[in-house]
């Protein structure tokens, strides 16, 4: 039997694009109640109105700790509890090492690393006194394989896949759930383009990305298990991926 999500308390990072936006509208849908968080509040807020009431926009940084507390405590203000944090901020740099810029993989690594531990920091003692909540990341494909041309963002992705397998064995015994999703190619502007066609474009045929709103499908899924059942990683892949 599924958990219903209606009326949960949820926090997006990275909502203002792709696979945080997707999972923001089906979790609406489902009745959850969202903190959508991200820098662009332009996009947040236009999101926020596509989904109606019950929606929370705050201009969040995840590199910067003192934003993710003050994201996390206007959070509680305004629901009263936080039932899962989904810290799905991340950028990405391809690349061969020796043509890349040193100073743009620290800032990844804030990005994809700092980022995720600031926010799961940031709602364990909430959860804690709860005695519930899911904190769900976003890792990768590239965060199970090493994939060779993109070091630096599989070398962040296995730092946190490394940090949910271990803060899950943790705070299991506190009621929590701690587990990620792990996608291949999906279509979003991470793959550095903005227009919707183009972004369309890379699922077709030839090009064989998946979705946002399949990720995010998947993320419905894993939230709705019943609170004995934990899906530690679940690895969403394009059909004919060759990985
Ligand atoms: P998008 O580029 O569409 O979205 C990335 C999101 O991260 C945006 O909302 C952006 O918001 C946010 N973000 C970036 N930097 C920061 C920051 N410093 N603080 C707060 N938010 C930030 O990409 P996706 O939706 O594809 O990516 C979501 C996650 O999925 C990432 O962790 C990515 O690594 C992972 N992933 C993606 C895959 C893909 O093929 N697309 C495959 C595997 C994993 P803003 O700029 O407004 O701050």
């Amino acid at each position: 039997m599924q958990q219903d999500l209606d009326g949960k308390v949820v926090i997006i990072t990275g909502a203002s694009s792709g696979i945080g936006a997707e999972s923001a509208r089906q979790l609406a849908r489902h009745g959850c109640r969202l903190t959508l968080a991200a820098r662009q509040t332009d996009k947040l807020e236009a999101l926020a109105a596509e989904l109606g009431s019950d929606v929370l926009t705050v201009r969040t940084d995840v590199t910067r700790r003192d934003e993710v507390v003050a994201m996390v405590e206007t959070t509680i203000e305004r629901f009263g509890r936080v039932d899962v944090m989904f810290a799905n901020a991340g950028i990405y740099i391809p690349g061969q090492a020796i043509e890349g810029d040193p100073d743009s993989w620290s800032n990844l690594m804030k990005v994809n690393i700092d980022g995720v531990m600031y926010c799961a920091h940031a709602v364990l003692e909430q959860m804690k006194a709860q005695g519930s909540g899911d904190i769900l990341v976003s890792s990768s494909i590239s965060g199970f394989v090493d994939i060779e041309w993109e070091p630096i963002y599989s070398a962040s992705k296995h730092a946190v896949t490394g940090l949910v397998h271990t803060l899950r064995r943790q705070v299991a015994p506190l009621g929590l759930r701690v587990g990620l999703i792990a996608p291949g190619a999906t279509a979003t502007e991470l793959w550095d383009k903005t227009d919707p066609d183009e972004i369309a474009q890379l699922t077709d045929v030839e090009h064989g990305f998946i979705r946002a709103e399949d990720v995010a499908r998947a993320v419905v899924f894993m939230l709705s298990q019943p609170p004995h059942v934990t899906i530690r990683d679940l690895v969403i892949l394009p059909q004919n991926q060759d990985i």
